[in-house]
């Protein structure tokens, strides 16, 4: 976002209020009161189900929902409204609240959940996080009724950003990244370098089995696979996604999950070992390759 850098020096209630009028102005001007970037899609992975829901300009928040119990949790809820009708529709228990980072579109909805659905724990790596009570750290587990939940830290983006990764029988692995891993792209380095990022998204998230489904914190796909096809101009993988990304936004249909597998092919972020990106970013090294790539995506 653009006022980042001169957010870090201001108070905190100072950076929330501001933020908070960032996104509600830039909401408003993109979809009028009520309107939505995408439709709501449902995936449906046998023994659990990702209700995808649109938020902001371009934000998803996601309803975890374990078939088995009914049990659900809600992934950056900073539309509550839209996740309480959510639950209602889908008649689920919800559970949890998961916050990936404090920024306030994403854990700016905290607040007024939990005046619907009081007690809830909420879950962050972050103690600036609006409500959070069960602060989490690298590795920490919990459940989602019979769904299995791991912490993974990804500092960078903000220092306290978590993804939350999720395995089990009957449906694949699958990974919420927040601003960490888009579709396509990365987060900007707000808070953290160009090394945090390689550990995040090449040692931590690139490490994960390659069928693990990917659900990111923004609709920015589109965008970032231009960006993509500007570093790689001969990847057949990044032109044919973008094909298809077009076709999908052209029927205002999300473009997520994606899977780790194809992230490797396709995200330039991911590829910083490759030859190709190496010698757009004219670096012999990956940590150098990414800390230019994410300069040049600023001003892409
Ligand atoms: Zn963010």
């Amino acid at each position: 976002m653009f006022s980042q850098a001169a957010l870090r020096v201001c108070p905190t209630w100072l950076e929330s209020t501001i933020t908070s009028l960032y996104f509600r102005v830039k909401s408003i001007s993109s979809h009028g009161f009520g309107g939505f970037h995408s439709l709501s899609k449902t995936v449906d992975h046998s023994k659990m189900k990702v209700h995808i829901l649109p938020a902001l300009h371009d934000n998803y928040m996601y309803l975890i929902v374990d078939e088995a119990t009914q049990e659900a949790a809600i992934v950056d809820p900073v539309a509550p409204e839209s996740v309480v009708t959510a639950v209602t529709q889908n008649n689920v228990k919800l559970t949890k609240i998961l916050t990936t980072h404090h920024h306030w579109d994403h854990a700016g909805g905290n607040a007024k959940l939990l005046k619907t659905y009081t007690d809830l724990p909420v879950y962050g790596g972050d103690d600036r996080i609006v409500a959070i009570n069960h602060e989490v750290k690298h590795n920490d587990t919990f459940n989602i009724g019979n769904l299995s939940v791991k912490c993974l830290s990804t500092p960078c983006h903000t220092r306290g950003h978590i993804c939350y990764y999720i395995t089990g029988e009957g449906y694949p692995p699958t990974v919420f990244t927040g601003d960490t891993l888009f579709a396509g792209g990365c987060g900007k380095f707000f808070e953290g370098t160009a090394d945090q990022m390689y550990k995040a998204l090449v040692e931590v998230l690139g490490s994960l089995p390659e069928e693990t489904e990917v659900y990111c914190g923004h609709e920015y796909t589109v965008n970032n696979l231009k960006f993509g096809l500007h570093v790689e101009p001969d990847n057949t993988a990044i032109q044919e996604k973008l094909d298809w990304a077009n076709t999908q936004r052209d029927n205002n249909l999300p473009t997520v999950p994606s899977t780790i597998k194809n992230e490797k092919l396709t995200n330039p972020f991911m590829r910083v070992h490759e030859q190709s990106v190496m010698k757009y970013a004219q670096q012999d090294d990956p940590i150098k390759t990414m800390s230019h790539l994410r300069r040049k995506k600023d001003n892409f």
